[in-house]
């Protein structure tokens, strides 16, 4: 027979050309979506396209340290003398002399003491012709930066409180009681540890409170009252750096263990180190607690820090993971200062909490853009909607200032995006238009959705 097909054939012929048609559907959206192991040679001109445009973003500088150099309120802590410091973070890092240049027209190449005359008398008349705070707006306006955190032991009238919003410390109220031994353990903690009872101190004078108070439960009440003290006068945050004082595990005591040692205590005498960590560990706790009824988010130090004695392996950032993953403070907000650098890969996953953050500053300090790039490109590939941008800038000396470290923070950070965002274009694991969402969310919405409207 020549009569065409059975029925039952055209039935079969149908289904697989059918089964053909979708297999080449697929293939074409699998070839579409499939991300390759290396960027394609578009990868520069998806660069010179992304970086123009996460320019014009407005920042949002999620950890810094403004102010000028002879300013002792920079911090509740100092850098150690001849603290050992890495390549990049040094005073003698060329890249200065750009950063001077781009915001002041600096001339020269370096720094000899003739030239550096120059940019201390450019800056003396800049701040005459911007005075107050006008001066550290205009060098928020150079670098496209709306609001940049102030975290600082106390605010100064030059830092104008719409664009500086205030992160205060609270590490002090963990050191109440004679500190000798802790004090004693090493060079570096003789600088930190009396730093902290200062701290301590002026938040008793802020409180008009001339001695500590004699019971337990009124010292957590003074505690309390500085938060919300702070609160009132701008603060966003609390920030922790005890990592620098003291390992980052925290234990579970109880509150009755507290109180038995704060009553040993508060009078004189020293602590054993375990009864001074058992007390701390509860105080500790009830910040975070505190930070949560108080929408203060509760800032972190994870990272390595400056000073030769910083242990890093006591202070890990995945020490704190039993912390964070705790469902008691799941009503407070964490943010992960330098995202626990040089631990970021692990960090990262911390940020599967809904309430946990990582902050990105020191990252592209200590780090070249090259090696930054790679770091931020881990991030945004694992949870891009949990990172934030920062700078962690500070005054390097009289000459060298937080401006500079500004710059440097700024720029490392935006070529370091666009480079990471590049990549991830050219590898088709995004689009372009994702990518400068990605980058939007992470210069600035992500970390100022924190606040609640305190801060834009
Ligand atoms: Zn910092």
């Amino acid at each position: 027979m020549i009569v065409g097909l059975s029925s039952e054939r055209i039935r079969m012929r149908f289904a697989i050309s059918a089964l053909a048609l979708s297999v080449v559907i697929n293939l074409a959206a699998f070839s579409a979506a499939q991300a390759r192991p290396f960027p394609g040679p578009d990868v520069q001109q998806i660069y010179n396209r992304l970086l123009p445009q996460i320019e014009k973003i407005p920042a949002f500088d999620h950890h810094a340290h403004p102010g000028f150099a002879d300013d002792p309120d920079i911090d509740a802590m100092a850098a150690p003398p001849n603290a050992s410091l890495p390549l990049r973070t040094r005073d003698d890092n060329p890249e200065l002399a750009a950063a001077a240049k781009a915001l002041f027209g600096y001339p020269y190449a370096d720094f000899s003491p003739e030239h550096a005359k120059w940019l201390l008398d450019k800056k003396a008349e800049l701040k005459k012709q911007f005075p107050g705070t006008a001066y550290f707006n205009s060098i928020l306006d150079k670098l496209n930066t709306e609001s940049s955190v102030a975290n600082r032991a106390m605010m100064p009238d030059y830092l104008d409180a719409k664009r500086f919003p205030w992160v205060f410390f609270a590490d002090s109220f963990l050191w109440p009681f004679n500190n000798e031994h802790e004090t004693a353990r090493n060079p570096d903690e003789g600088v930190f540890i009396p730093l902290q009872e200062k701290m301590l101190h002026r938040w008793m004078q802020q409180e008009n409170v001339t001695k500590l108070p004699a019971g337990f439960g009124d010292y957590l009440k003074f505690i309390s009252q500085v938060l919300e003290d702070n609160s009132k006068r701008g603060g966003i945050a609390m920030k922790f750096e005890v990592a620098y004082f003291r390992p980052t595990t925290f234990s579970d005591p109880t509150r009755a263990q507290a109180e038995d040692i704060y009553q040993r205590y508060v009078a004189g005498g020293i602590p054993s180190e375990k009864d001074y960590r058992t007390f701390q560990d509860v105080i500790f706790r009830y910040l975070v607690t505190e930070g949560g009824r108080l929408h203060l988010p509760v800032h972190i130090h994870s990272a390595v820090g400056i000073g030769d004695y910083f242990n890093l392996s006591q202070s890990n950032i995945m020490n704190l993971e039993t912390v964070l993953r705790d469902p008691r403070y799941a009503s407070t907000t964490f943010v992960m200062i330098h995202g626990g650098y040089p631990l970021e890969r692990e960090a990262i996953w911390l940020a599967a909490m809904k309430n946990v953050y990582l902050d990105s500053s020191f990252g592209e300090l200590a780090q070249y853009p090259s090696a930054f790039k790679d770091t931020l490109k881990m991030w945004l590939e694992t949870f891009p909607d949990k990172i934030t941008f920062g700078t962690d800038c500070f005054p390097y000396n009289q000459v060298l200032g937080s401006e500079e470290s500004y710059w440097l923070g700024v720029q490392s950070s935006r070529t370091a995006l666009a480079a990471a965002l590049a990549e991830m274009v050219s590898e088709n694991e995004i689009t372009e238009p994702r990518a400068l969402e990605l980058a939007h969310a992470y210069l600035h919405d992500t970390a100022v959705k924190l606040y609640e409207g305190r801060v834009h």
